[in-house]
């Protein structure tokens, strides 16, 4: 049986253009690119192009703005942490209660450390309040941090406005985001739409690049510390020996992904609006998480199966090889419902029933034709088992109450 991959947000596979670009810099160019030998030299020229092509991919921009990391996990790090270092004098930090991990520990270390950290609410539908960031911009705010696009629900979040807001608030507010979810999905236009933007981060293992490869976007300008000391590499700001195969492979995968990105997204966007439809019609009692928000990212469909165990579900679908995920895969591993649905108000036995959908470039409709012909059958089966299920009434026999 084929494998059906729709996990994407957890992690795609690498494009076979991804592997042939990395290739050579694993066999035959594998020098330290800042050896002084003529060998070293087509390493360094390739990182420099990588920078060139990445910056070309995000509106046009310097290419001296881009560094390299090894993963968005890290680039989050790297801009909250040197931040923080480089403006003591300001303690205010503006982030959401549905970033990832990567950003929302961070914030949470930070308070720890004595910082004001405003964790904003967000609405049933997963959206941002704009009068609670309103309320909370003002001029002893050092830096904001949200996501563009949410792994969990793909909920978007407006970041191109909420930048020009608090830039007019205070032109000193650093503004960064963590743009992880939106490379290859949405328009990520630094010169542009995204002008006030000063930070942003990204992971090549998102876009059918390699894990543990990611960039960070510093604009010029930016009172910013490196994170990472050591030697001289990324002009001191990013220390260590250059991962050059894995860089060649991250600017080939934006480049890929940013190449016929809208009519990609439509394609994508058309068979994930075909699976919804499809089991919102043969499924009683199911919600899609996030379905109200005015933009989601096309390719992501959280579901949640009122009455039933998300990880009861996947174990099904695998033995269908279909590959998909309860809540975020980082969280996956506890028993803790995700924070994102809970943030969103969703009652505890819909988010232990939630799965998500991720799809990409790489799937097709008989991929979407296999989920559609098996989990209506899942679900009525486990929903027989459940004990918090009426199979007379189909409907819960408890009523859904707050985790
Ligand atoms: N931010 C978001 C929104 C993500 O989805 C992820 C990956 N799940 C990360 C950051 C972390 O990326 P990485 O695995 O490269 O550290």
């Amino acid at each position: 049986m084929k494998t059906i991959y729709v996990d994407n947000n957890a992690t795609t596979a690498i494009a076979p253009e991804v592997l042939a670009a990395m290739q050579p810099f694993f066999t035959s160019d594998y020098f330290n690119p800042s050896s002084m030998y003529d060998a070293a030299r087509s390493s360094a020229k390739a990182i420099q192009q990588a920078r060139e092509t990445i910056a070309d991919c995000l509106g046009g921009i310097a290419p001296a703005q881009i560094l390299f990391t090894g993963s968005a996990t890290e680039s989050n790090n790297s801009a909250l942490f040197g931040t923080v270092q480089a403006n003591p004098n300001r303690r205010h930090v503006i982030t959401t209660a549905v970033e990832h991990p990567s950003v929302l520990e961070i914030c949470k270390e930070l308070a720890r450390r004595g910082l004001d950290v405003t964790f904003l609410p967000v609405d049933q539908n997963g959206e941002l309040i704009l009068k609670d960031y309103i309320k909370a911009l003002n001029n002893e705010v050092l830096i904001t941090s949200i996501m563009m696009a949410n792994n969990e629900t793909g909920v978007c979040y407006p970041v191109a406005e909420l930048a020009r807001i608090a830039k007019e608030t205070d032109p000193d507010i650093i503004v960064h985001t963590d743009a992880t979810q939106a490379i290859g999905k949405l328009s990520v236009d630094l010169k542009d739409t995204l002008k006030n933007v000063d930070m942003l981060a990204f992971s090549g293992h998102k876009i059918h690049a390699p894990k543990g490869v990611g960039a960070l976007f510093v604009r010029r300008g930016t009172r910013w510390r490196p994170f990472i000391l050591g030697g001289h590499q990324e002009q001191g700001r990013r220390a260590g020996t250059e991962n050059v195969p894995y860089i060649v492979g991250l600017a080939k995968a934006c480049e890929l992904a940013i190449a016929g990105v809208a009519e990609e997204q439509t394609r994508v966007r058309r068979m994930r609006d075909r699976l919804q439809n499809t089991l919102e019609e043969k499924i009683p009692a199911m919600e899609i998480n996030g379905k109200a928000a005015k933009e989601r990212l096309p390719n992501t469909l959280n579901l949640a199966f009122h009455g039933v165990e998300g990880e009861s579900i996947l174990y099904e679908l695998s033995r269908y090889a279909i590959c998909a995920s309860s809540g975020s895969a980082c969280t996956s591993g506890s028993l803790d419902p995700s924070h994102v649905l809970k943030a969103m108000g969703i009652p505890f036995t819909a988010i232990h029933g939630s799965v998500r959908f991720s799809l990409s470039r790489y799937n097709d409709e008989e991929d979407i034709d296999r989920i559609i012909a098996v989990l209506p059958g899942i679900i009525a089966n486990l929903r027989k088992l459940s004990p918090y299920w009426d199979d007379k009434r189909n409907c819960l026999t408890i009523q859904g109450h707050n985790a």
